[in-house]
């Protein structure tokens, strides 16, 4: 079994808080791993390296930094089954989607690589003679990532090799249940040739290290991924010194479906967006809302289909439902169903758990007083709501506190335009499902689903400041 480090200042070591951890395979609860776990006096080695590198890693050139993301990509693109295996071990992932994301990430970092030579400054007209006015954006610093369990090696990724291909140096904090994939990401830049203190990988307790990085002076921006609740605790440290976030939390998306789509299309559509990776992803189409004329007919080709995904071994090709991150998680799933059903929801398919296995499940006649119409289940739970037509279907679909995806199926162009400008979310997919995500896109979403945009431009937006530098050619007249 592997015995995993700290990644501080260009050096594996072991963590000056002695604890080292249990990293369990959700699958079988066996030990895949012993991860170190970053104490107090380790997060502060990993700060003062982060700090001092950067000013040097700042002033590198643009193909400098392009030329080690470039060879970040080719070093994982060698690495991918093994990065893969790592994301079904710790995290459960089934084989397409360890795959997925693996793969994922090499174009990400060629992406990211792609980003280095557009930060782009401009030049202004002056009000005053011979004034040349221009703006430059230059790196924050230090940039402090923290990640979620469920796309532990991509979103982690997106966060580290925006921020270094803007000149910033950065500590990452993986998710307590998937720290090896963030410490992958450190093998990988070392493999790269990074030089040393430029990224920093510290697995420890959320509450300890995590707050630790949003309280910390040095750090200038925070890159949070997770929870809504742990969201809001971070943008409350954060505010009082003023120190910059960007928030990708959680979502109950939703999925439009109107009278004139094409159901098997639509339902394949549904249940990839719902049961990808078990339902744990942010952007997940958790609420599916279809049309009256076509309602009987969905949830009956749905619940068939929902009824043949192979549930199990997440090693396995043909599987699609593995184990959720932890046997805890089905009963949230399961209180959910138990609250709807009790409230009058009909049960279409699933509803039963076994270890950390919990099976696909279709709710239909779903009503706003049940809790899994508001909150977010995480799990491979959805539920089908009924609407009278588009408006009503519109106006359930903005009836959530949260605003990250939502998608909608049908052939009317016009009609899925204006529905697109009208739904409370940072992302619309037209005939598509909830869940898509591109390296170069504006990632994000509105109200209790965060704040921000990451991905391309957007991050370099958020990871760089503009300064306004003036130079005035030949002599100014004061007017003392
Ligand atoms: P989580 O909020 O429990 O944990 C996320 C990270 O925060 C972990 O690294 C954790 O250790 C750390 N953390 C925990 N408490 C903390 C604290 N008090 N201060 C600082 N850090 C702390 O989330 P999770 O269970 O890992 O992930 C699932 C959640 O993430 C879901 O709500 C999901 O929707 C959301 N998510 C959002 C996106 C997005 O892009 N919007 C993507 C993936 C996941």
């Amino acid at each position: 079994m592997n015995e995993y480090r700290l990644f501080i200042d260009g050096e594996w070591v072991a963590a000056q808080s002695g604890i080292i951890a249990d990293d369990l395979d959700p699958a079988t609860d066996a030990v895949f791993a012993r991860v170190h776990q970053a104490g107090p006096e380790d997060l502060e080695m990993a700060l003062a390296a982060a700090y001092r590198a950067r000013e040097s890693w700042g002033a590198t050139l643009a193909r400098e930094r392009e030329e080690i993301l470039l060879r970040a990509a080719e070093v994982l693109a060698a690495r991918i089954p093994e990065v893969a295996e790592v994301l079904r071990r710790e995290g459960g992932a089934t084989f397409g989607k360890s795959m997925f994301e693996a793969s994922f990430v090499v174009n990400l970092l060629r992406s990211a690589a792609g980003e280095c030579r557009r930060i782009f400054g401009a030049t202004m007209p002056s009000d005053s003679p011979g004034l040349v006015s221009m703006t430059v954006r230059r790196p924050l610093g230090v940039v402090a990532g923290i990640a979620p369990f469920n796309f532990p090696f991509l979103l982690a990724t997106k966060k580290v090799a925006l921020a270094l291909a803007a000149g910033n140096t950065f500590v990452l904090k993986p998710a307590g249940t998937t720290p090896v994939a963030g410490l992958l990401i450190a093998e990988i830049f070392q493999q790269a040739g990074l030089p040393r203190g430029v990224l920093n990988v510290v697995p420890g307790p959320g509450a300890r290290i995590g707050e630790a990085l949003a309280t910390d002076p040095r750090v200038r921006l925070v890159t949070f991924t997770g929870s809504t609740e742990v969201g809001r605790r971070i943008a409350s440290l954060a505010a009082p010194l003023f120190k910059k976030v960007t928030l990708e939390l959680g979502g109950k998306s939703p999925l439009i479906v109107l009278r004139d789509a094409d159901i098997p299309y639509a339902v394949d559509a549904a249940c990839f967006g719902i049961f990808l990776h078990q339902g744990q992803v942010c952007m997940a189409n958790s609420r599916i809302i279809v049309e009256a004329p076509i309602y009987a007919a969905f949830c009956a080709a749905f619940a068939a289909k929902v009824k043949t995904l192979q549930v199990g071994d997440p090693h396995d090709p043909h599987t699609i439902i593995g184990p959720l991150i932890q046997r805890g998680q089905c009963e949230v799933v399961h209180g959910h169903v138990q609250d709807a059903v009790g409230k009058g929801a009909r049960l279409l398919c699933g509803g039963t758990s076994e270890g950390a296995f919990y099976q696909p499940t279709v709710l239909a006649g779903v009503t706003a007083d049940m809790q899994v119409y508001r909150d977010e289940s995480f799990g491979p739970l959805v539920s089908v709501i009924e609407a009278a037509d588009a408006e009503a279907a519109l106006h359930i679909a903005n009836d959530t506190s949260f605003g990250l995806s939502s998608a909608l199926i049908t052939n009317d162009l016009q009609l899925a335009f204006d529905l697109s400008l009208r739904l409370e979310a940072g992302m619309v997919h037209v005939n598509d499902s909830s869940v898509y995500d591109e390296p170069h896109v504006p990632f994000g979403g509105t109200r209790n689903s965060g704040m921000g945009r990451e991905g391309g431009h957007w991050s370099m937006e958020e990871m760089t400041e503009t300064k306004w530098i003036t130079i005035q050619l030949g002599k100014r007249h004061f007017p003392f």
